[in-house]
């Protein structure tokens, strides 16, 4: 018998937990009719959301290319949660981190950062439309610049961003849903989930129809910015990871329909979803819709609840936001 000594559990980091997340299948009623999807939980990663195995790969990859030695200092451009995800990834490693965030990201994400020993950076000037993405970038160069041991991550550009996915998200959708996989909807910012199950379903599983999920007002597909209230979805410029053979359809959601899909579902169902999953949610009701035989799609939903008690599920917020309750995307939700 072996037995294990805690010296060498200590040992094990806890990021060797992330990924691996369930799928659940649950029943959305559309149209009086009981369709069946199924949800993959980022939430269930360590550290929270689905940006635990981009925060994973873009340190290993810097690691492996001599960028990052010990005592250096991470800094990145997030809205918060591959913040999160690199504040407990930089611990866990023993590197520092410093989060370039915008005014729009929720104090959860912004005390969890510090939590974990971050440094939180918060930049004031936005576009016309209230993008901050120049001015984040703008502000994690300056960093980088003046400090040689500040190493830049790089989500936008790092193609260790969709090889995680390609990696790891993938195959482990396929082998939880079998051969039988019909569609897979992934919500677009850098585009690096999408494009990285893509490049990986296109060859795995040729048939299954694959749907990007943007928000109304994101330019990560290519449409006109405006405004826009979620975090998480959609980018102020086109994705530089997503090209058009990485999808069969774009399906655009607005704010209100994807809080409509998350409040929906946590009321009939008890399961909390961030917004960007909502969106997903909304997307893939409006497919089912439209097609009739389609069962056993999957959604990848980045995060989970806890980070949006302040803005999806609080009435004050949407009122101070001016989002009315969107048009309900399904009549009903049960687990299945
Ligand atoms: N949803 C949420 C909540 C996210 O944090 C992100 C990453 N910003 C995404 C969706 C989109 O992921 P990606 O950047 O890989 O396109």
């Amino acid at each position: 018998m072996s037995v294990r000594l805690h010296a060498d559990w200590r040992a094990e980091r806890s990021t060797s937990r992330i990924g691996r997340t369930p799928v659940l299948p649950i029943r959305l009623r559309i149209d009086g009719r009981w369709r069946e999807v199924l949800l993959k939980l980022e939430q269930f990663n360590p550290g929270g959301s689905i940006k635990d195995r981009t925060a994973y790969a873009l340190v290993e990859d810097l690691e492996l290319r001599g960028r990052l030695r010990p005592g250096a200092t991470v800094v990145e451009s997030t809205s918060g949660n591959l913040g999160v995800a690199l504040a407990y990834v930089c611990r866990e490693s023993g590197y520092g981190f410093v989060a370039v965030v915008d005014p729009l990201v929720s104090e959860v994400n912004v005390e969890t950062m510090r939590d974990l020993g971050a440094v939180v950076e918060r930049v004031q000037r936005g576009d016309v439309h209230g993008n901050y993405l120049a001015a984040r970038r703008e502000r994690v160069r300056e960093i980088a610049a003046d400090d040689p041991a500040c190493v830049w991550t790089d989500q936008y550009g790092n193609p260790a961003n969709p090889r995680a996915h390609r990696e790891q998200t993938g195959p482990e959708i396929l082998r939880q849903t079998g051969p039988g996989l019909t569609a897979v909807f992934v919500a677009v910012s850098t585009g690096g989930t999408l494009a990285g199950i893509a490049d990986y379903l296109r060859l795995a599983a040729p048939a299954c129809r694959i749907v990007a999920v943007d928000v109304r007002g994101s330019a990560a597909l290519g449409g006109p910015k405006g405004p826009r209230k979620l975090v998480g979805i959609g980018a102020s410029r086109r994705s530089r990871f997503v090209r058009p053979e990485h999808y069969d359809t774009a399906v655009g959601v607005s704010d209100a329909e994807a809080i409509a899909a998350c409040q929906l579902l946590r009321r009939y169902t008890g399961i909390g979803l961030g917004g960007s999953s909502g969106a997903v949610l909304a997307a893939a009701a409006r497919i089912l819709r439209l097609d009739q035989e389609l069962e056993r799609a999957v959604c990848v939903c980045p995060d989970g609840a806890d980070r949006y008690e302040n803005t999806v599920y609080n009435r004050l917020w949407l009122a101070k936001e001016n989002i009315d309750a969107g048009p309900a995307p399904f009549e009903d939700a049960a687990c299945a």
